[in-house]
């Protein structure tokens, strides 16, 4: 890294609040060194207070971008002087790119999820998808998945706080999007199983099977699934959850956990930055390569 900072080196951050667990400097840091580009990524711990002058210091000091995560995701927007139009339909922003001044807001969460079955030779375009969850992670994974042609996805959450948030991704889709897109109660276990039965996708993004639930699963009868379908799960720590077991218990082909979305929104956004594809395989390798 030292012999790596000179004058010439670029500062992209990442502004959020807790920030210091991150993999994200990491995994940049090692990107960037790999292919001998001249940037940094440093973590900034930023609140919805000091948001305002950390977006001004990216101009100020000529930062070529910074990545967002909470609790900025939403307040960052007006900050901004363009918005990409999946992040305006998403309602979030987590990569923020620098052209001279001028601040553009993208969201790359969504970008990931897709590209992260395209890694798999996996092909979703045109098919129906159900998704436990509305929240952030399941809001850009519907909407990035409606944007790029998925026919049909059946959208999944409690009563809970976020229910009309997942009303409204749902309202959105179907407004701007050829996508067929449905809310439905997760409570409702018969709907729940008859449209995991239908789908060719079946994507957690409710955190349920990380701590501190990570002895439990949305799904609990392998019989839901069918074999040549996929189930996706956004958690990466455990590496293997309860909802991939039963799955895997069943015999379904295809079961991942969220580690290849989150190489894979790192990526986006990397290219975002430097119109360089990030050497995904090389920071799989170095940084999870223990599991
Ligand atoms: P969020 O709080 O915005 O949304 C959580 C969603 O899960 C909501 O729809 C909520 O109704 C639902 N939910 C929460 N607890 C539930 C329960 N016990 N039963 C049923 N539904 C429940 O959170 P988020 O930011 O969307 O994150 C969700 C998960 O996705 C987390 O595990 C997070 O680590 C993961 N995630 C992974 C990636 C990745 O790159 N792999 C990226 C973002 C988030």
């Amino acid at each position: 890294m030292n012999e790596r900072i000179d004058g010439h080196t670029i500062l992209i951050g990442l502004m959020a609040y807790p920030i210091r667990h991150s993999m994200s400097p990491t995994m940049h840091n090692n990107a960037f060194a790999k292919l001998g580009l001249n940037y940094a990524y440093l973590a900034f711990e930023i609140t919805n207070d000091n948001l305002p002058q950390a977006i001004d210091a990216i101009r100020t000091l000529d930062m070529r971008g910074s990545n967002i995560s909470m609790p900025n995701k939403q307040k960052v927007i007006p900050l901004l002087d363009k918005l990409d139009p999946a992040a305006e339909m998403v309602g979030a922003v987590n990569t923020i790119v620098n052209d001279h001044g001028t601040l553009t807001g993208y969201v790359t969460d969504g970008t990931g999820f897709m590209q992260a079955l395209k890694d798999e030779n996996l092909d979703i375009i045109g098919e129906k998808m159900t998704l436990a969850g509305g929240g952030g992670a399941g809001t850009a994974i519907a909407i990035q998945a409606a944007i790029d042609g998925v026919k049909e996805i059946s959208i999944f959450n409690r009563h809970d706080d976020l229910w009309e948030n997942a009303k409204r991704n749902v309202d959105i889709i179907n407004e701007n999007t050829n996508c067929k897109a449905t809310l439905h109660e997760l409570e409702d276990q018969d709907d729940f199983k008859n449209e995991i039965q239908d789908c060719a996708i079946y994507c957690d993004s409710t955190g349920v099977g990380m701590k501190p639930l990570e002895d439990q699963s949305l799904v609990n009868d392998p019989s839901w699934f069918k074999k040549d379908m996929i189930v996706y799960d956004t958690v990466y720590a455990p590496r293997t959850t309860k909802l991939m077991n039963i799955a895997q218990d069943a015999g379904v082909k295809h079961v991942y956990n969220g580690l290849s979305m989150m190489l894979e929104q790192g990526a986006e956004a990397f290219k975002l930055w430097t119109n360089q594809e990030m050497p995904v395989e090389y920071i799989r390798d170095l940084l999870f390569s223990e599991e």
